[in-house]
């Protein structure tokens, strides 16, 4: 159930009208010193819908020196954390106040669909920083027993200032996952946004400033990786380097913050696992499975990506996947479908990639009809059962929908081998691979085989079995008998090359602090 993918009744200048698309520093919404802007275009349609000033190094230094100021002299540090948790749960109840122009933009911005920005995106920031805000004046040390008649404590203080940098694809709830535990923990913040989708964080800035955040605590910049953000993790005044994106440029963040020897926390991408035992009711399993990888266009990093299925299972699982991945609607985001545009056309075309990629032999028996990247497999009667890509089965979608907006059908693969690289590689889109197993030794092998470590998934009635998976596994956050069940008092975080440091949660606060031992001789050793 394709809906066309044309644009409603929409207006982008409507939605938009309260944000100003410059660059926030010190308080005040500024251009880019050199003048320069860039486009921001609309997923569904690629007009451009905004002109947004563009930082490059020279922004970035001013940014940083407010931060560096307000944090060195400024109140927000020195306030108490009973004071800046109030701030922080003014700011969350003005942007409960407005979630929906909020969760408007974002759709607009992004593509994903309004039922989404409105039940999950906005919601989620309003209780991130409510939640923290509840943080801020419980962040206390510890009290030592030591060996040397001292009197020894820690102090949990405030690592100066931070730069945060965030991907695209849940534009404000990544900037939340940074800004509210760094704005609890009393740092001062630079934020440099995805250049896709820079429009709600600006309009978020100005609902700071309204909240009581003084001028310089919180610094927003637009503009693009290798110029901004590169600038912003190399640049002295920085003490912590907090991102969110691709394990390619993690990398460079770790080599660009080295030489200043800052504090560095990475949540990267995936390949997560997740694994259907068998004796698990189908009928919700196969849902929640979709799920775990459609949503969000399958734009999310913890996205569900290898679908393992035990053989007693795997057929009807498979028919019951397609049919739920063709009964999905798509279309435009601001209408009741299931599934918006990707991003972008540098999304749209890895993804297309990924769907055409590799083009192996299909199995013995069947008539293969080279078509493009692909063979197109024919039973020896005649009738058409997939497309072969890899050796695997397109078993649905598998194309761009219509020609204009970056719109994709739900797509999944069956007879996926784990060498493929739809199984190994993280496609960030609407693309599901089934793979089958048999034995628990050999599942939790080939899910630990991947490079990346993020999320896991396992459906079972057997406690012995969800624990032993559970264990077994070497991934930050294992959801049994669900998916995508985030929270934000449950940390979130990699093993392994989808990074490190935990997102969410008390643990987040560990990014943003430094630990200080103050120790002092005792007069009187019986005390
Ligand atoms: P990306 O790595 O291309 O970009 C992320 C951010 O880094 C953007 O703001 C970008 O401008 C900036 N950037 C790019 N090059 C840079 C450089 N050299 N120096 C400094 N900054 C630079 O990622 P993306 O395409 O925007 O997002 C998709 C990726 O993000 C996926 O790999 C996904 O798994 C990951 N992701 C991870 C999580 C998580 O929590 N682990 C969450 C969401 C997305």
């Amino acid at each position: 159930a394709v809906e066309s993918p044309t644009a409603q009744d929409v207006n982008p200048a409507q939605i938009l009208r309260n944000v100003r698309p410059k660059l926030l520093i010190d308080g005040d919404f500024v251009d880019a010193a050199s003048g320069k802007t860039f486009p921001v275009l609309d997923p569904r349609t690629e007009d451009v819908i905004a002109q947004v000033a563009e930082a490059d190094a020279a922004d970035v230094d001013r940014a940083v020196g407010a931060a560096r100021r307000a944090f060195d002299s400024g109140p927000w540090r020195k306030m108490s954390g009973r004071q800046r948790g109030r701030v922080l749960s003014r700011l969350a109840d003005l942007l409960e106040e407005r979630a929906e122009e909020f969760a408007r933009i974002e759709t607009l911005d992004n593509g994903k669909p309004l039922a989404l920005s409105r039940g999950f995106d906005i919601p989620f920031v309003v209780s991130h920083f409510r939640y923290f805000a509840g943080w801020a004046d419980k962040i206390s040390g510890k009290t030592l027993q030591t060996n040397s008649n001292t009197f020894a404590y820690t102090l949990h203080e405030a690592v100066g200032v931070a730069a945060a940098i965030i991907p695209w694809n849940l534009p404000l709830l990544m900037m939340a996952l940074k800004a509210a535990p760094a704005l609890a923990c009393g740092c001062t913040v630079v934020l440099k946004v995805a250049e896709q989708t820079p429009m709600s964080a600006l309009l978020f800035g100005e609902l700071a400033l309204e909240a009581g955040v003084p001028p310089g605590v919180f610094n927003i910049l637009p503009g693009y990786g290798p110029t901004a953000g590169a600038a912003l993790v190399a640049h002295p005044g920085v003490d912590k380097v907090s991102f969110t994106g691709s394990t390619e440029v993690g990398r460079e963040i770790m080599r660009g913050a080295a030489d200043g020897v800052k504090h560095v926390s990475l949540e990267l991408g995936g390949k997560s696992a997740a694994i259907v035992c068998p004796g698990v009711d189908l009928e919700s399993v196969v849902e929640e499975a979709h799920d775990a990888l459609f949503m969000n266009q399958g734009q999310a990093c913890a996205a569900g990506s290898r679908t393992f299925v035990h053989e007693s299972l795997y057929d009807e699982f498979v028919e019951r996947a397609v049919e739920r991945a063709q009964r999905a609607t798509v279309g435009d985001p601001f209408g009741d479908v299931q599934l918006g545009p990707l991003v972008d056309s540098a999304q749209l075309e890895k993804v297309l990639g990924y769907m055409r990629e590799g083009a192996a032999q299909a199995g013995a028996g069947y008539l293969c009809l080279v078509a493009e990247y692909s063979y197109l497999i024919y039973r020896l009667n005649g009738s058409l059962i997939g497309v072969a890509t890899q050796g695997a089965v397109v078993r649905c979608g598998g194309s761009r929908i219509g020609s204009k907006g970056y719109y994709v059908e739900p797509t999944v693969f069956s007879d996926v081998r784990d060498e493929m690289s739809i199984a190994k590689e993280e496609i960030f889109g609407p693309v599901q691979s089934i793979m089958k197993w048999s034995s628990v030794e050999e599942v939790l092998d080939r899910a630990n085989a991947s490079p990346y470590g993020l999320g896991a998934g396992v459906w079972t009635k057997d406690l012995d079995l969800a624990n032993r998976i559970s264990r077994g596994l070497r991934v930050g956050t294992v959801w049994v008998n669900c998916y995508n069940q985030f929270d934000d008092a449950a940390p979130f975080g990699g093993y392994k090359m989808s990074g490190f440091g935990r997102d969410m949660s008390e643990y987040a606060l560990q990014n943003f602090t430094e630990v200080k031992a103050v120790v002092t001789p005792l007069q009187d050793p019986a005390w």
